[in-house]
């Protein structure tokens, strides 16, 4: 059991509705020893990647994403919830549909930011039906970049984000993929890896 995985056992929270709280340590307070951890770990699964920018999204992923970026030595980009829906010209926009919130959000990124010569690796903290990372894949390739791999620090497997994901041919490293949860006993299980 990585440090990831034994720190959801400890902290983390079963909520109804298939969702799981780690905002103790995760995406609210955050434990900045483990992102380390989860980010050496990234570091060696994607060795030998020409890695030129980490991408994420708003909100939870950047505090994960910059101590990454560290490692890896490049920027982090974020994509950027907007409400407006006039948003082309200077703008690669994604509608992305929030598993938390249930809402839809046009997710954009500046031009200036991502080019076709980047190699992309994608960084969130969750992977739930795959809606968010569908979107940064889809802007990744309206810029004419390339996505060189994805990192989650948490997948739920019995979701479909993870199928989705592999099937299209990314190399996807979660560091913990929870194969089952219930809220009523609290009861974890990892798949192993
Ligand atoms: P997806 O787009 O894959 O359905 O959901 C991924 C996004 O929803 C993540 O960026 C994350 O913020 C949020 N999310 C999905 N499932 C959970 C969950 O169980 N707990 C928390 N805290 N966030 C989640």
């Amino acid at each position: 059991m990585n440090c990831l995985e034994e720190r959801i056992l400890k902290d983390g929270i079963v909520k109804e509705g298939n969702v799981l709280k780690v905002d103790s340590f995760l995406n609210h307070q955050m434990d900045i020893d483990l992102f380390n951890k989860m980010s050496k770990e990234w570091k060696k699964r994607f060795e030998g990647k020409n890695i030129t920018k980490i991408l994420t999204i708003e909100a939870s992923g950047i505090g994960i994403a910059c101590v990454a970026a560290q490692y890896f030595g490049v920027p982090v980009v974020f994509a950027k919830k907007a409400k407006s829906i006039n948003l082309e010209g200077e703008m690669y926009t994604a509608e992305v549909e929030s598993f938390t919130h249930k809402n839809k959000n046009q997710v954009i990124v500046s031009k200036k930011f991502l080019n076709e010569n980047d190699h992309v690796l994608l960084i969130d903290d969750f992977l739930a039906n795959g809606c968010a990372l569908l979107g940064l894949i889809q802007i990744v390739q309206a810029a004419g970049a390339t996505v060189e791999g994805i990192g989650i620090a948490v997948e739920k497997g019995f979701q479909s984000g993870g199928r989705i994901i592999r099937n299209l041919g990314y190399q996807l490293e979660s560091l913990a993929i929870v194969e089952e949860m219930d809220w009523q006993t609290g009861e974890i299980i990892f798949r192993e890896q």
